[in-house]
């Protein structure tokens, strides 16, 4: 609040003229020759010529003095004092009066008069005790205003202090909260009356009692005491069911001391009084970078530790070890199929079947050791404990064998493998980025050779990955130079012992490494999306390979073409097939297409309607690897299946065990039931042959009758076979 620009003097001169007098009187000429005085300076004059008329106007208006007669008709003086008094009206009265006995002055003044005139008075006197009076109404006034103003001032304050949103406060000499402001209840949960005169200490959480100790009760002063700390605050998080509990509440604290002055001789001696703090709450700040740091190393997906934890972990490991000598394991595994189930499935489902598998590998592992998500399908796993390379193998085969169970996606049953490779510290590096690569070499040599297992690292597979790593660029160059080529591996009828179908196997004739087999690449080529330039490819050679052969062309082999589920998926199928078969001159009636169970889980319509164009064309539809997929058989129903594949895997366990053999009678009656033509795959020896040709499965396809071969050999076998056939026909 500041003061007006207006002088003190200037301001009372004012001030003057707005005084208002009321003079009562009786007796009219000395009435009027005092207000003729009067009116000289102040010019607001009433008169009243008795108490009645007196009381009648105090009640109408404020006067600031009164010119009291105090004998008068109607209502004495003492009369209106007496109104004036018990009605608190706020106003001066000076008495004049002929009355001058003591009793009379005393009563005059006890009733409230502020001086006292005997008539005849001289108007010096009565003026400068008017003056008086008046100076002492404008003190007075003056004071009221200040008072107001204080009050005003206080009360911006208080409301300042109380809204603020920190935490303000104030300790006493003992270290006792003296005061705290309204933001205890919304910050800590505590009413302002539960920390009145409680020892601070007793808030501050235990951990930073220490740290607490000299600050919350600052004793210095001004910029010495500036400095923030970060503390925890015990909170009261009480609600009804749970009334002691209590958490903290992280606070950034700046705190000072308050001392009083006061002078002793010459000497200013400064007294401490207590401490004056203010606490911000910092909780959202803290989450916020408890989350940067959370984010910086964690997976958000699984919760798992990222590759940044991993490579910090792995650092310390080595570091240790080494001291120690010591060994480490370091795992890298990759799930396979996956793509082909996010793809089918959906992103959605994709991301819920990553945070299973992480739930269940995490569960074999022990609380030492860490696993990782780096992204994708890819997880690690650091065994930072001493572990044996037996040791190892055992946790691998507990890895695979826990997502050997079927996920649940959307009400159906997801089967998933693993790949693990194993790098061991020090035998294989020492170095932690060349033990992650050795872990991921040995990784895609599972891959290659067969899925679902694991293997350690050995210098061996160096060569190998080199080469890997280079296949999606290497399978473009191998369009472009014609290093593919198709073997053709015969399905016999075991009856006729004849050839009635062919399937059409890719291989890679590699420049360096000679002719390389489909499973090191199939995955890689659907993962960069080369599989729609191979499918389209293979058909064309098919076309060359065979349709422009006239034994075949003559003979009734079927030849069935493998489709990967981007092929399906693709927008322009099967039109696209429809118009390339026609295009290269192959019968609709001698082609196959073989798809796997996964390839239709995610949309069965789009994928029955699909197929259905397809089968109206006469190509036939064959479900390879039949049994390895998708679990529910519903979808025989709906798709118009002509041909089941029984995968390689039942048929080589049919001499090995009774439940193996069962499965495949079980699968072999299905087909018969539902019409479905039935091939075995992997037919490896006649104990094989012989029991499916018992269950009525005549239609065989493996190594017992054939490798996959080249085409001329495979040509050569059909002329021969054409040639007894019209040697039959001509006998
Ligand atoms: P698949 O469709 O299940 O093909 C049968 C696989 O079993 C072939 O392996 C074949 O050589 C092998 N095989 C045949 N008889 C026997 C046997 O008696 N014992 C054993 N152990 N194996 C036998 P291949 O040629 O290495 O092909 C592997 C997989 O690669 C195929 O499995 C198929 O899924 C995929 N593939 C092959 N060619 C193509 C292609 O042109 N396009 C697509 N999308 N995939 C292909
Ligand atoms: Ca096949
Ligand atoms: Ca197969």
């Amino acid at each position: 609040m500041e003061n007006s620009p207006i002088s003190i003097e200037e301001n009372s001169r004012q001030q003057e003229k707005l005084i208002s007098f009321l003079v009562v009187d009786d007796d009219l000429r000395a009435r009027e020759s005092l207000v003729t005085l009067l009116q000289r300076r102040w010019p607001d004059i009433t008169q009243a010529e008795d108490g009645e008329q007196a009381i009648a106007l105090i009640q109408q208006r404020q006067f600031n003095l009164v010119i009291l007669d105090l004998n008068m008709p109607k209502k004495s003086g003492d009369q209106v004092l007496t109104f004036i008094r018990q009605k608190k009206i706020q106003t001066t009265v000076i008495v004049i009066s002929g009355e001058t006995s003591i009793n009379k002055v005393t009563e005059a003044v006890r009733l409230g008069a502020y001086d006292i005139f005997k008539k005849p008075y001289s108007f010096d006197e009565l003026e400068h005790s008017i003056r008086n009076a008046l100076d002492k109404l404008l003190v007075e006034e003056e004071k009221a205003q200040i008072q107001k103003r204080l009050e005003h001032s206080e009360q911006l304050h208080r409301y300042m202090v109380n809204n603020s949103p920190d935490l303000i406060y104030i300790l006493n000499l003992k270290g006792e909260f003296s005061f705290v402001n309204n933001s205890v209840k919304k910050l800590l949960g505590f009413k302002r009356s539960d920390l009145i005169g409680r020892h601070y200490s007793e808030f501050i959480a235990d951990e930073d009692r220490m740290k607490a100790e000299y600050l919350f009760n600052e004793r210095r002063r001004e910029s010495r005491s500036n400095r923030t700390i970060e503390l925890g605050l015990k909170c009261n998080t009480a609600n009804s069911s749970k009334p002691f509990e209590t958490s903290t509440c992280p606070i950034e604290l700046n705190s000072m001391g308050i001392y009083s002055v006061d002078s002793k001789g010459s000497k200013k001696v400064s007294t401490y009084q207590g401490t004056y703090g203010v606490a911000r709450d910092i909780s959202s700040r803290k989450k916020a970078e408890k989350l940067i740091t959370y984010q910086a190393y964690h997976d958000l997906l699984t919760k798992l530790p990222n590759r940044a934890m991993l490579l910090d972990r792995l650092d310390l490991a080595v570091k240790q070890a080494s001291r120690t000598g010591q060994t480490l394991i370091v795992m890298f595994l990759d799930l396979d199929r996956f793509k082909l189930i996010n793809d089918s499935f959906g992103h959605v489902v994709g991301d819920q079947l990553l945070v299973e598998v992480a739930a269940r590998l995490k569960a074999e592992i022990r609380t030492g050791d860490t696993l990782a998500r780096l992204g994708g399908d890819e997880f690690m796993l650091l065994l930072p404990q001493p572990t044996t390379r037996i040791q190892a193998e055992s946790v691998a085969q507990k890895l695979i064998s826990s997502l050997q169970q079927p996920f649940y996606l959307r009400g159906k049953e997801v089967y998933i493998n693993v790949s693990i490779g194993i790098s061991v510290f020090p035998d294989d590096s020492n170095d932690i980025n060349t033990l992650i690569k050795n872990a991921d070499m040995a990784m895609y040599e599972v891959k290659s050779t067969g899925k679902n297992g694991y293997t350690f690292y050995n210098d061996k597979l160096e060569h190998a990955a080199a080469e890997k790593i280079s296949i999606e660029s290497g399978l473009r160059k191998a369009l472009k130079n014609d290093e593919l080529e198709i073997f053709y591996q015969p399905q016999i009828d075991i009856r006729s012992r004849r050839i009635v179908g062919v399937e059409a196997l890719l291989r890679w004739n590699h420049p360096q490494f000679g002719l390389v087999e489909p499973n090191y690449f199939i995955e890689h080529a659907e993962e960069s999306r080369i599989i729609e330039q191979l499918s389209e490819w293979v058909l064309k050679r098919v076309a060359t390979d065979l349709f422009g052969n006239t034994e075949f062309v003559d003979s009734e082999i079927k030849v069935s073409i493998n489709l990967s589920a981007s092929d399906i998926r693709h927008k322009e199928f099967p039109e696209s097939l429809v118009a390339l078969t026609r295009e290269h001159g192959i019968r609709p009636n001698r082609l196959e297409i073989e798809i796997t169970e996964n390839m239709f889980m995610s949309d069965i319509q789009a994928c029955t309607h699909k197929l259905q164009v397809l089968s109206n064309k006469g190509i036939s539809i064959a479900i390879d690897d039949f049994g390895t997929g998708y679990s529910s058989l519903n979808y025989l129903r709906e798709l118009p299946v002509h041909t089941i594949k029984i995968d390689y895997s039942f048929v080589s366990e049919i001499e090995h065990s009774k439940k193996g053999a069962a499965l495949v009678a079980a699968i072999v009656g299905m087909a018969q039931g539902l019409g479905i033509d039935i091939i075995a795959e992997g037919v490896e020896n006649t104990r094989q042959s012989e029991y499916l040709e018992e269950l009525g499965c005549n239609v065989m396809q493996g190594y017992l009758f054939s490798r996959p071969v080249a085409v001329n050999e495979f040509l050569g076998r059909v002329a021969t076979q054409q040639e007894n056939q019209s040697s039959f026909s001509k006998v």
